[in-house]
């Protein structure tokens, strides 16, 4: 989009409710239908075949997913595989970052990596910083630390009022897989 004058935004999904991951996939496909490129990394191979997979395949021409990690922390059963997996998965997002090919890269589940000190935060911060000007970047993930919180444009705070998991309903399909 010659001569737009657009200025690439930092935003992070964060906080205990549902909706982070979600909120990501519908602004991808907001900026599909103006015909931008998004390249959507997974950092956490869940276990569920989740029902974007197939879906973001239809707009493979725009969406690219890319499922990275393995199921890792809490149920690790080898953690130095599991933070080799999160750097790897970090060096190639920052190449993706670092390239033009894209006009969004979504980083999903990526706080849990900082968190569990998997990639180097100061790496993190100052790579979104040399990023391209027009790049929109977008993390999700609980707990955002701080330090991302403050060079971000634009946070929001999923805050949980009610989860249908706590009144013992079971993920139901299209909602949460
Ligand atoms: P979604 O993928 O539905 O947008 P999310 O990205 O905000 O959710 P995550 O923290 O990534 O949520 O958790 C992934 C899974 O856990 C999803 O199936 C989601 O529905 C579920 N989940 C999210 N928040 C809660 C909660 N507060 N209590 C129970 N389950 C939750
Ligand atoms: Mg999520």
């Amino acid at each position: 989009m010659k001569g737009e004058n657009r200025k690439g935004l930092l935003m992070i999904f964060t906080g205990n409710g549902k909706g982070k991951t979600t909120a990501a996939i519908g602004l991808s496909v907001r900026a599909a239908g103006h015909g931008m490129r998004t390249c959507f990394i997974q950092f956490i191979k869940g276990s569920w075949h989740y029902g974007e997979m197939d879906a973001l395949k239809r707009l493979s021409d725009l969406i690219d997913l890319e499922v990275m990690g393995r199921g890792f922390t809490w149920k690790s059963d080898d953690l130095e595989k599991d933070k080799k997996e999160a750097k790897n998965a970090w060096e190639h997002a920052k190449k993706v970052i670092l390239s033009c090919d894209y006009d969004i890269v979504v980083l999903d589940e990526f706080t849990y990596a900082i968190n569990y000190s998997m990639v180097d935060l100061e790496d993190v911060v100052e790579t979104f910083k040399k990023r391209p000007q027009r790049l929109h970047v977008v993390v999700t993930g609980r707990d955002a630390p701080d330090e991302l919180i403050q060079i971000a444009d634009l946070v929001t705070e999923m805050k949980e009022v009610k989860h249908p998991f706590k009144a013992g309903i079971k993920a139901q399909k299209g909602i949460e897989f």
